[in-house]
């Protein structure tokens, strides 16, 4: 691993746009803490203020800065939905435990509001305005019709409502749409002035915060655990790794390394939008999803329009990977032939086997808290805070995030190409419209 300054910057829309960043320094000396807790996104970091609300002595290490991850690079959509539907989770694990994560969602997405508030983030510039999600085949639309449909009768979920095609084209300003299902519940926010907010949070918490500070791998030691890092190190009762799609950075997360495959989700931006592209495109200011398998999402920020979907395999941007999201971007909008993409970054998601996120123990003394699938700027600082209270040595109320275990993908060294193949797969049935 490379030392100071270890990571490059990323050339986000966020980055441009942010509040001046809270720097912290690097752990430099041998010290204990309660808790030691690897990786400052938003597991960690609300991991950490609640921890320090619990009275327990935590410390967060940071291999780069606070949200260099994907905390600080995401489109910014505060969701309440899993990757895996609600129904569908009652048909595999019973209605009572769907309805336990509808409840989980929105928990989730209540609290992204209520710590904005408490700790003042003004530049979050959170938005609570809903979120659409765009079918792109007669079929899909049925497919959200149904969904809607068991959602209010069967979950009481009374802020879903469909919207046919014409409230679609004027809700978007697309015309890619036949139909979409509104949600009230999510809305969006500037991902990484969040993520600078919970780590000021954090600090006036009296939390030690280190970056720079990558923990390069764990010894037993006196009942408890050391984290070496470059520098010093940190004995701790017991370790949180909340490393996500960065869990392969040094041996120290190895314990849950192969339960994560890393997937590169990339987003660009655009000039700002002027004229009839200004007012037609995005009115109301929601998160927009669609239903490809192969999802692309898009929202407004800082005038312009963002536009997110999958990056390039491997481990680092390709032209490519953006040219190809540029164009699908122009077929939903081809109003914006022409209008310049001035920004484009991307990071690493954590995907699971089983479609879900994961907290639980990883081994002795060691909680693991990750596997957001690529929707995680809730579900990440609510599960982070129920981490806490696992190392607190409560029950968590986690529902299935707690209870099923955290499997090892099978054949680890072939994950490149078996997602190279799925995406293959998954892009083919777009194209042929199942
Ligand atoms: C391009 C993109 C768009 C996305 N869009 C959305 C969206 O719109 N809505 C949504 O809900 N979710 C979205 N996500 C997912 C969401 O950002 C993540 O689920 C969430 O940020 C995960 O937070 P985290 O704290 O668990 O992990 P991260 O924010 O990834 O943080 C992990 C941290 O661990 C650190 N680390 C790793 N190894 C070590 C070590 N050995 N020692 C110390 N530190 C270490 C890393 O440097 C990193 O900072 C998106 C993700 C990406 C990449």
């Amino acid at each position: 691993m490379p030392d100071a300054p270890p990571f490059p910057d990323i050339a986000s829309l966020w980055q441009e746009t942010a509040a001046p960043r809270p720097v912290f320094g690097r752990l430099e000396t041998d010290t204990a803490c309660d808790v030691a807790i690897i990786g400052g996104g938003y597991t960690g970091l609300c991991a950490a203020r609640a921890l320090a609300g619990f009275g327990l002595a935590p410390v967060v290490l940071e291999a780069s800065r606070v949200g260099w991850g994907a905390s600080g690079r995401n489109g910014g959509v505060v969701g309440a939905k899993f990757r895996i539907a609600f129904s569908e989770m009652a048909k595999r694990f019973g209605l009572e435990t769907a309805r336990r994560m509808h409840a989980l969602g929105q928990a989730a997405v209540e609290g992204v509001g209520e710590t904005v508030e408490s700790l003042a983030i003004e530049g979050a510039d959170y938005r609570p305005t809903g979120a659409l999600r765009c079918a792109h085949t007669p079929g899909h639309l049925a497919a959200l019709r149904a969904e809607a449909d068991w959602l209010r009768d069967v979950l009481g979920d009374s802020h879903v409502r469909l919207l046919g095609p014409e409230e679609t084209a004027r809700e978007t300003g697309s015309q890619d749409f036949c139909g979409s299902m509104l949600t009230g519940h999510g809305g969006i926010i500037h991902p990484l002035n969040y993520a600078f907010g919970l780590a000021r949070g954090v600090q006036a918490a009296g939390v030690p915060l280190f970056e720079e500070s990558p923990a390069l791998r764990l010894e037993r030691e006196r009942g408890g655990l050391r984290v070496i890092t470059p520098r010093g190190s940190l004995w701790a009762k017991q370790v949180l790794i909340a490393t996500n799609g960065y869990s392969d950075l040094t041996p120290a997360t190895a314990a849950v390394r192969r339960g994560v495959i890393p997937f590169r989700s990339a987003m660009i931006a655009t000039a700002p939008l002027t004229g009839a592209q200004a007012a037609d495109l995005l009115p109301e200011g929601r998160s927009y999803t669609e239903t490809r398998r192969m999802m692309r999402w898009f929202r407004r920020a800082d005038g312009r329009l963002l536009y997110g979907g999958r990056g390039a395999f491997g481990t680092s941007d390709r032209a490519s990977a953006f040219a190809a999201l540029e164009r699908a971007m122009l077929r939903q909008f081809p109003g914006l032939e022409g209008h310049p993409v001035t920004h484009r970054w991307s990071g690493l998601v954590a995907m699971t086997l089983d479609s879900l996120p994961h907290l639980g123990p990883a081994e002795d003394r060691v909680v693991h808290c990750l596997g957001y699938n690529g929707t995680g700027v809730a579900m990440a600082s609510h599960i982070g805070r129920e981490a806490a209270r696992l190392l607190c040595g409560e029950t968590p109320d986690a529902g299935l995030l707690g209870s099923l275990p955290l499997r090892p993908v099978p054949f680890y060294p072939l994950r490149a190409p078996a997602v190279r193949a799925v995406a293959g797969w998954y892009q083919l049935l777009d194209a042929l419209g199942r």
